[in-house]
């Protein structure tokens, strides 16, 4: 027996990969316990392992469905929906598939979201999973990993507060998975007259030649795809990427027509250059590159320094214990993301300064 394919929202947080490909034939598939509360929302059943819990979960989805349904065209409504919150997502109590790293499932063939209980943002990912749901047929021709794309973009949206959260991890991971991304931090000593600089390239493994290309044609999202944690972070990248400049340019309808055209046109998916146009994109690694870097603002970059708190930190420590150092007040701290005009003044970051500050106190005792 084959378990159903299920779409996979997925954590983006930096955490060490192990590769999971554990693929046993031949056992039984158990469905797993339902959580043992239970509570019945306006839009669904909710299932969790006390009844507040279950009770502040069917707030959101009351909140979140029919905002889902009503901001995106082609649509319906699951009839019978449940949402189950789990320590782990899944329908099997035994891991016939490794969902990885999964925050939430959408389980098409029993009508039932899954989410981790400790996902990242619990709302944004049910607002994810209800997008999965809440697609009919007319989407069917969105290509590849864009429906990631989609759900992500249209969560954002619905879940405002997880939005910039959401949007560095995705920019960050499409710029790794095209070439990498570089900063560069100063430290400009204004009583000296002198400025130290340091470059800090963040790379990581190109999930393919082309990924700009593979994003079309491969489902990272998919259960049944098998790519390794790395690469379909870079893919829910990429698909951000291209469904968010669609959306902004022109609207996540014109997205939809892309769609509804294709099919009319006896097309299996939207070709690839009608996509690439609407994103006003061009086809190359380095260009999406480009764009990813483009639309990281100083809001991101502070995100994707809260994501990776060590970096700029040590290197900065390193530099200040080298000189002797232990005074910060003459001293202008800036990171700059090179090749966009994204600048933070680190000196006037107060949970940066006083991290700081303490360690060179601790070394200097
Ligand atoms: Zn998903």
């Amino acid at each position: 027996m084959k378990p159903p394919v299920q779409h996979n929202s997925l954590r983006f947080s930096p955490a060490p990969w192990a590769v999971l490909a554990v693929f046993v034939l031949g056992l039984p598939a158990c469905l797993v316990t339902p959580p043992s509360a239970l509570v019945h929302a306006e839009e669904g059943i909710v299932r969790g392992s006390t009844e507040l819990e279950a009770r502040a979960l069917g707030l959101q989805l009351d909140r979140l469905k029919p905002r889902v349904e009503c901001c995106l065209p082609g649509t319906r409504s699951v009839d019978g929906l449940e949402v189950w919150i789990q320590d782990k997502p899944g329908l099997y109590s035994f891991p016939h598939q490794s969902n990885g790293e999964a925050e939430g499932l959408w389980a098409e063939s029993h009508d039932r979201i899954l989410l981790a209980r400790d996902a990242d943002d619990l709302e944004r990912t049910l607002a994810h999973e209800l997008v999965h749901a809440a697609l009919d047929e007319s989407w069917r021709t969105l290509p590849g990993t864009l429906e990631e794309g989609l759900a992500d973009q249209i969560s954002t949206q619905l879940v405002p507060e997880g939005a910039t959260r959401l949007r560095a991890g995705r920019l960050a991971s499409a710029a790794l998975a095209t070439g990498g991304l570089g900063l560069t931090l100063e430290v400009e000593n204004l009583e000296h007259q002198t400025t130290w600089m340091a470059r800090i390239t963040l790379s990581g493994s190109r999930p393919s030649a082309e990924p700009q290309r593979d994003v079309f044609r491969l489902a990272a999202g998919l259960s049944s795809t098998r790519v390794t944690p790395a690469s379909k972070r870079g893919y829910y990248g990429l698909a951000f990427l291209l469904v968010n400049r669609i959306v902004e340019r022109q609207g996540v309808e014109h997205l939809h027509n892309l769609c509804v055209s294709a099919a009319e046109q006896g097309l299996s998916q939207v070709p690839r250059p009608w996509l690439l146009a609407a994103a006003d994109l061009a086809d190359s690694a380095e260009a999406w590159r480009q764009a990813a870097l483009e639309s990281m603002g100083a809001a991101e970059l502070r995100e994707l320094m809260r994501m990776h708190p060590d970096f700029v930190h040590d290197a900065v420590l390193d530099h200040l214990r080298s000189r002797g150092h232990e005074d910060l007040d003459n001293l202008r701290i800036r990171l700059t993301l090179r090749e966009s005009a994204t600048t933070l003044e680190l000196h006037a970051d107060e949970p940066f300064t006083n991290r700081l500050r303490a360690a060179l106190t601790s070394t200097a005792e």
